[in-house]
């Protein structure tokens, strides 16, 4: 699905001389990497501050704990999307409150959202899958009037382009109170092992952030709050260092491969090419296709049998997982992203794909498609 090594061999100077720099100074924890990083990460993303820590899912931990939320309270989050999102909220005994998504830009329907906030609701969570910014001003609209947290979710979506209907344009992540991203290797910046950070604008939310991820410390062995150990290595921030000024050659590279795939198949019966917001760039984490002609995880097969690798992001909704499964949901249905599990799938689209590469696998899905229809 992705290719890491292609990736590496085209910057392999710079990455090994970072790492090496790393292990010759031996600052391997919070080491001066780390803090440039971040500066630069915050001024990428044109936000006040970038806090570095372990992973993404930790990033949306920690946002909720600065944050205050306190067991009970009800966090508004999309139906379809990655486990980690509802995870964090269920581990610190917050509730997850699911809504389904739109049927054609997979990010949570705003038309539902209201429905769904009760006097306990105290967040909302969108997520920006697939790498597609979900409907932040009418989500921070709705907010505002509710008076509710908004965390993004921008693990899929770092680099996207929001345009609000006044023209302001912001980054994904840097539009909510908090926005959590990860570098897991596969995300549009990933690291070489795990990797994730928090854009933030308030100075004081963020100092407390800062502080959570490191045990609650502000000084050294003093801990005013109770927090947790989630550090970025600096041998991972060496490394996002030397990668971040290429994350928009990236994203244009996959943007390039994704508009191969729509001119492709966008004639093809059977199949929906991903559709685009009018509010948001698509930087393509997921280039993901609709299969409503042909069985879903026969042309899956088809596609393995042939050398091509697909993906199904993600075949089981959160409101069947065993572990979040509760009487809340037990008769719960949501229609969209039950659906859009049994039809979902994702092509590679990465950063190294070449023409023949993706001619090659252009031409399976439509040979596969015909096979099977
Ligand atoms: C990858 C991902 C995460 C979690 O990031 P990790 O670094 O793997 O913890 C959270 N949410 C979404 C939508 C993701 O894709």
């Amino acid at each position: 699905m992705v290719d890491l090594k292609g990736q590496y061999q085209a910057i392999k100077e710079e990455i090994d001389a970072a790492i090496q720099s790393v292990i010759e100074n031996t600052a391997f924890i919070n080491g001066p990497e780390v803090k440039d990083f971040a500066k630069q990460l915050a001024e990428y993303n044109g936000c006040n501050y970038a806090i570095p820590c372990a992973n993404g899912t930790d990033a949306l931990q920690i946002a909720m704990m600065a944050l205050g939320l306190k067991p009970g309270d009800e966090v508004i989050v999309p139906v379809h999307t990655y486990v980690a999102t509802a995870e964090a909220i269920a581990l610190l005994q917050l509730k997850p409150v699911f809504v389904d998504v739109d049927k054609d830009l997979f990010t949570i329907d705003v038309k539902q959202i209201e429905a769904s906030v009760t006097p306990n609701t105290k967040a909302i969570v969108p997520v920006h899958l697939y790498g597609q910014c979900a409907n932040m001003e009418q989500i921070l609209t709705i907010a505002s009037k509710h008076d509710l947290f908004v965390i993004e979710d921008t693990a899929q979506a770092i680099g996207a382009e929001y345009t609000f209907s006044n023209g302001d344009v912001k980054k994904a992540g840097t539009m909510g109170d908090i926005g959590c991203t990860s570098f897991f290797p596969s995300k549009n910046l990933g690291c070489y092992g795990d990797g994730g950070a928090m854009l933030i604008n308030d100075e004081k939310l963020a100092e407390r952030a800062r502080m959570i991820a490191s045990h609650g410390q502000g000084i050294k062995y003093h801990h005013d709050i109770v927090g947790c150990n989630s550090r970025l290595d600096s041998i991972q921030a060496a490394i996002l260092k030397v990668k971040l000024p290429h994350l928009d050659d990236y994203n244009k590279a996959r943007q390039k491969a994704a508009e191969a795939y729509n001119t492709a198949f966008d004639s093809v019966d059977g199949v929906q090419i991903p559709k685009l917001a009018t509010y948001s760039t698509h930087v393509y984490h997921q280039y993901t296709l609709q299969v409503t002609g042909v069985d879903r995880d026969l042309l899956k097969e088809e596609l393995q049998k042939q050398g091509v690798p697909s993906m199904v992001y993600y075949p089981v909704p959160l409101h069947l997982q065993k572990a979040y499964i509760n009487a809340n949901y037990a008769k719960a249905t949501f229609p969209v992203t039950e659906n859009l599990s049994k039809v979902v799938l994702s092509l590679p689209v990465h950063t190294e794909m070449d023409n023949e590469q993706q001619a090659y696998i252009i031409k399976a899905v439509i040979n596969s498609i015909n096979k099977l229809s």
